[in-house]
């Protein structure tokens, strides 16, 4: 059996983006542009073990010294908050823009 990693482009839920994959392996789960997200993943990242499906809000950047810069997403259904690692590209600044 062949492991395939999920790595399909996306339209984003919250501002209408369309987001390519990233390259390299890297697994992305949020949006570049405004840093949401969405509740598929239950208890790690890429699971895909939720059946919440509601989206998820940035609500906190933190620095971790091994992983680099971490978002706090909150999902707007169920309250759940995930960190998740950014990506190269995503917009740091999404989160004062409110
Ligand atoms: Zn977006
Ligand atoms: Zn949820």
């Amino acid at each position: 059996m062949v492991f395939l990693a999920r790595q399909e482009p996306f339209v984003c839920e919250h501002c209408g983006s369309a987001v390519a994959p990233l390259e390299k392996g890297s697994y992305r789960n949020h949006c570049p542009r405004c840093l949401w997200s969405k509740h598929v993943d239950d208890i790690g990242p890429g699971d895909r073990a939720s059946l919440c499906g509601g989206l998820m809000e940035p609500v906190h950047l933190d620095y971790d010294g091994k992983k680099g810069w971490m978002v706090l997403h909150r999902c707007t259904v169920c309250g759940k908050t995930i960190p998740n690692k950014t990506a190269p590209d995503d917009d740091m600044t999404a989160l004062s823009k409110e």
